[in-house]
């Protein structure tokens, strides 16, 4: 059942081009990642789901209310970004209440809520805590909270992990979307991270230059990309786009299904990336374009070695030259 409807959402800054054309229905329950490179628009395009910014036109409903020209209260939709936005001097419990103290909902609720809430982000201990003797973790809990508490069924995240280390980032990541499931919340998740994502999305919008690339679920995105920029953004390393000689159209592989062989294509190793698991190989073809190619565990190679590399027909993808889409 569509649940947020966004229909023909433009938005202009002067001239500019923010977001263009942009439709897009998401289910109830249903957790929408906006990926995409810096400046795409994914922002701009949450600030206005969130009510901050107007469209330049276009519309966007809330189970069948149309709320373009609602306040951000108007809207209740919770909002948790990269900067958590906590209160430094309100204690961890009074950040949590504060949304629901000013929306006059009694007293026993607020402390119903609240331990329920303080338990689901395990941050029962540190409730009587200010903001600056949390982690950034904590702290990034506490902006959950926040948004968990008041109930709402559609949640905006803008890039919540980007101030946390990597360890952090994966354990919270699984949280969000174990959260995520659990409430049944509508979550719309903004991030530049395609593993993030990838690993946390029912479907991703990927976006570029304020334009839809593709929609669809991770596996989707990975495993049938409509054009070069899909094909390149998802998946890391990304794939290799290429053409071969006196052939029109481009061909992608991805470095993990390309494998060494004695005969197929030759290349002459440029450089060697060892990643633990596996060693990246960055190989020069003859036309002057390169290639990436995944080989299990550590192997040495020389600069200057010659290789020959090839792939399984079902791994191959077919580009359209010009236009850069997928060809049937
Ligand atoms: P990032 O990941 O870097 O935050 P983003 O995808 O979220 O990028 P937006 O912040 O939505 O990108 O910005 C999209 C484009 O719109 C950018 O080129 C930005 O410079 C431009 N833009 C955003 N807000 C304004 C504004 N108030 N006035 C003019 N241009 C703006």
């Amino acid at each position: 059942m569509s649940y947020l409807v966004i229909e023909n959402l433009n938005k202009q800054f002067e001239e500019f081009t923010a977001i263009k054309r942009l439709n897009l229905v998401v289910k109830k329950g249903e957790f929408v990642a906006l990926l995409g490179p810096s400046g795409c628009g994914k922002s701009t395009l949450l600030r206005m789901l969130a009510g901050l910014e107007s469209p330049t036109s276009g519309s966007i409903s809330i189970d069948g209310v149309d709320v373009t020209d609602f306040s951000p209260s108007q809207r209740k939709i919770s909002m948790v970004f990269q900067s958590y936005a906590l209160f430094p001097h309100l204690s961890v419990k009074e950040n949590i209440l504060f949304g629901l103290k000013a929306r006059g909902v009694p007293k026993a609720e607020q402390e119903a809520r609240l331990r329920d809430v303080l338990e689901q982000v395990s941050l029962t201990e540190q409730q009587h805590k200010s903001p600056g003797q949390l982690s950034g973790g904590q702290r990034q809990r506490v902006a959950l909270a926040r948004a968990i508490v008041s109930q709402h069924s559609i949640c905006v995240m803008d890039e919540p992990l980007s101030n946390l280390d990597a360890k952090l980032r994966a354990e919270m990541r699984t949280e969000i979307r174990e959260l995520q499931k659990s409430l049944g919340l509508t979550l719309i998740y903004v991030t530049h991270d395609q593993v993030e994502a990838m690993s946390m999305a029912d479907r991703i919008v990927l976006l570029n230059k304020g334009e839809v690339q593709q929609v669809g679920s991770p596996q989707e995105l990975y495993g049938q990309p409509q054009n070069t920029f899909t094909a390149r953004f998802i998946g890391s390393p990304a794939m290799n786009v290429f053409s071969l000689p006196g052939q029109d159209e481009l061909i992608g592989v991805r470095p993990e299904n390309l494998y060494l062989t004695e005969h197929g294509i030759a290349g002459e190793v440029l450089s060697t990336d060892y990643h633990g698991d596996s060693t990246l190989l960055k190989v020069g073809l003859i036309n002057a374009s390169t290639v990436l190619i995944k080989v299990d565990r550590w192997q040495q190679f020389n600069k200057g070695e010659r290789v020959c590399f090839d792939w399984e027909l079902t791994d191959q993808h077919h580009f359209c030259s010009t236009s850069e889409t997928a060809l049937a």
